[in-house]
């Protein structure tokens, strides 16, 4: 398929989970390489390693070692891909406690745009190795992947609902920065739906949603959850030990028809910056969110070089956006969206690739910063100079 791609001339769509934000696993005209029938899971127990072929979720690989006690850290979503995930680097609810996706990635079987199978890890075809982990779909199709588990017989986790005021998001980012590295956060705030598990006199108000994880036995999880059941009386408190699994269980498929995103990473975040939730009482889509990640920790530790994701000092990671129906509305949206996220952008500009959407290329430029994108630039003209893997978030192989 590579091949017939690349002597026709055909646009190449490559496709794992189709969960790109950008719509680039999908082509009108060209060839769409899906891989999701390639789900095999080899599981070395004794070695704690596994090698997943590419078509599998994040959820499915995520129940099938869970079985065994075992986890790897993917996202925050069962339905997403670990290919198109881990190839972008892949921030879940692991990442203080064992690093990005990319940190616990061993090696990988790759086809290159000439057609070749490469088995590519620290020792051979290193140059690749280091621009997979972090520069996407853009150097070859990547068919299995080599992961390390490790043991995570339970967690202490769940979502932690509590009021969506400034002075509380402002606290709990404080909290989660100072928690243990074994807990991981990542917070959605929202106007509250009238649900029925929400009090009436929340519905319409902002609300925040915790998502905590902590990875480790259950007494120290409940010390670590503490002070963030202390932050304000909880609208609902469903934290609890459980499997790591057990975090992948709810059901995620739902059908997004437009969305207006924009993602960024910051350096701190305070009053100010928690007080630009109110935005999201003035948009007029019927669903808008802004997402809080508190990183550091084990990826903190691993040095900014050592892979293509380059952004180990950015303390958090935040997201703004909306989902709507109708396509003709996208202006209205993209300028909320744009809005809210000058509003709360602080220190220097920066973006995780995998949640760019289709932004243009100095976005792509601010997912790979300085010496990274020449890196990147270099092993892409050794290795697809054609710029075959062009439907991604594209670094051209600029001129021989
Ligand atoms: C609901 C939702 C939640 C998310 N949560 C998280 C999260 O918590 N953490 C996180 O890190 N990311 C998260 N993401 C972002 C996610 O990592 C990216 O959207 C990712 O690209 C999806 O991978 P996929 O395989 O599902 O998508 P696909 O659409 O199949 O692939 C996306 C792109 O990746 C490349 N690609 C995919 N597979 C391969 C392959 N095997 N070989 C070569 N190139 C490939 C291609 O360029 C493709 O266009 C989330 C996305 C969504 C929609």
């Amino acid at each position: 398929m590579v091949g017939l791609a690349h002597d026709r001339g055909l646009e190449l769509a490559v496709r794992s989970g189709g969960h790109s934000l950008a719509g680039h696993s999908t082509t009108e005209g060209g060839v769409v390489l899906d891989l999701s029938e390639l789900t095999a899971l080899d599981l070395d127990l004794a070695g704690r390693t596994a090698w997943a072929q590419t078509g599998l979720t994040a959820g499915a690989y995520t129940a099938a070692v869970g079985a065994h006690g075992l986890a790897t850290g993917f996202g925050d979503t069962a339905s997403v891909g670990i290919g198109g995930l881990t190839l972008g680097g892949g921030v879940g609810f692991l990442v203080r406690r064992h690093g990005l996706t990319i940190d616990n990635l061993l090696a990988a079987e790759v086809v290159t745009a000439d057609g070749q199978v490469l088995q590519v890890d620290a020792e051979t075809h290193p140059d690749l190795f280091w621009a997979i982990r972090g520069g996407g779909g853009n150097f070859g199709v990547a068919t299995r992947l080599r992961f390390r588990l490790h043991e995570l017989p339970s967690i202490v986790g769940g979502m932690l609902l509590l009021p969506g005021s400034a002075e509380v998001i402002e606290a709990l980012v404080a909290t989660a920065e100072a928690a243990p590295e074994e807990l991981s956060m990542i917070a959605n705030v929202m106007v509250a739906p009238p649900v029925p598990f929400l009090p009436a006199a929340a519905h319409g108000q902002l609300v925040v949603m915790a998502l905590l994880c902590y990875a480790g036995e259950a007494a120290a999880g409940e010390r670590a959850v503490a002070p963030f059941r202390a932050l304000a009386d909880p609208l609902a408190d469903m934290v609890k030990p459980m499997p790591y699994a057990g975090l992948f269980e709810a059901p995620d498929d739902m059908e997004v028809v437009e969305e207006s995103a924009r993602s960024m990473f910051l350096d701190r975040f305070d009053g100010a910056a928690a007080a630009t939730v109110e935005h999201l009482q003035a948009s007029t889509a019927p669903m808008a969110v802004a997402q809080l990640r508190v990183l550091g920790g084990a990826m903190a530790r691993v040095p900014a070089a050592a892979t293509a994701f380059a952004h180990r000092d950015r303390p958090i990671m935040a997201g703004v956006g909306c989902v709507y129906e109708d396509a003709g509305d996208r202006p209205t949206h993209d300028a909320w969206a744009d809005g809210f996220a000058a509003a709360l952008r602080q220190g220097a500009p920066g973006v995780y690739v995998n949640f760019l959407s289709d932004e243009g290329p100095e976005r792509v430029r601010e997912a790979y910063p300085g010496a990274t994108w020449d890196r990147l630039v270099e092993v892409k003209r050794r290795h697809d100079p054609d710029n075959l893997f062009r439907l991604n978030q594209n670094i051209p192989p600029g001129p021989a």
